[in-house]
């Protein structure tokens, strides 16, 4: 039976979303965002882990959002890992969040939102973290968006230069500016294609496998804003093969992960 098939029959091959979130969000109502509901929606498609990072965390209280992410990787270990989220508007928590956290069991690497906290991803307020990262060859999901702003294609591409070190999501990859960003995950070992958004746009899974390679390609769905299930459907109903899917689906992030969990046993 193909990949295909074999999910619309419940079965499938492992998944991991590496772009997820969790809790509620403001003025939206987004009815799984409570950890167990989300727990139980990973179940019914058949994703065996997420990396989140929480709307309050993001959004809201930094630091309070930063401890809701390290209660459920605790309370749900192996089913959800956590990315620290770090606020460039309040620099002078970075270290102390960063401390806090990477060094954590399931805590797998750090979430930034440039175009949110209105702030240049190649700004002074984000050079701590990327020195950290660089330093600590650790993961890092960026929000990106088209070719210019606070983290379009032409801004990652100096960080991309910048730190080579750096395990770089491009979370949207680049949305809409999808030749810069194939581009740079095809002209950077460590830099990949993140699929949430994306995924959506006809031809492009199969542009990124063309050009980038199945290898760079990432699956995350900001859950619990999508659900899994349709996202899996972009994938495995591309023109892609199957051994391209299981990267896309699993083997790329499994890499990365298990890479940061073995520096945190
Ligand atoms: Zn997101």
């Amino acid at each position: 039976m193909n990949l295909r098939d074999a999910f619309l029959k419940g079965g499938g091959c492992p998944v991991i979303d590496a772009h997820a979130h969790m809790g509620p969000f403001r003025s939206i109502y987004l009815p799984e965002a409570g950890r167990d509901s989300m727990v139980a929606g990973m179940e019914r498609a058949g994703v065996e882990a997420i990396i989140v990072s929480p709307h309050d965390a993001l959004f809201g209280d930094t630091r309070e959002g930063n401890a809701q992410m390290l209660e459920a990787v605790q309370a749900c270990p192996g089913r959800i890992y956590g990315y620290c989220t770090i606020h460039p508007g309040y620099p002078r928590e970075t270290a102390g969040e960063l401390d806090r956290y990477l060094h954590q069991p399931g805590v797998v690497g750090v979430k930034i939102h440039p175009a949110s906290h209105e702030c240049p991803v190649d700004g002074p307020d984000y050079a701590p973290v990327m020195e950290r990262l660089e330093a600590e060859r650790g993961l890092l999901l960026s929000h990106t968006w088209g070719s210019e702003g606070t983290c379009g294609a032409r801004k990652m591409r100096v960080i991309a230069e910048q730190y080579p070190n750096i395990r770089l999501l491009l979370g949207h990859s680049c949305y809409g500016a999808w030749a810069e960003a194939i581009a740079l995950a095809k002209d950077f070992p460590n830099v990949y294609l993140e699929l949430t958004a994306a995924a959506h746009v006809y031809g492009l899974i199969e542009w990124m496998c063309r050009e980038a390679g199945s290898q760079k390609v990432v699956f995350g769905t900001d859950y619990p804003w999508f659900d899994p299930a349709v996202y899996i459907g972009f994938v495995t109903f591309a023109h892609i093969d199957e051994e391209a899917m299981r990267n896309i689906l699993y083997n790329n992030a499994r890499g990365l992960l298990d890479e940061q969990l073995a520096k945190r046993k």
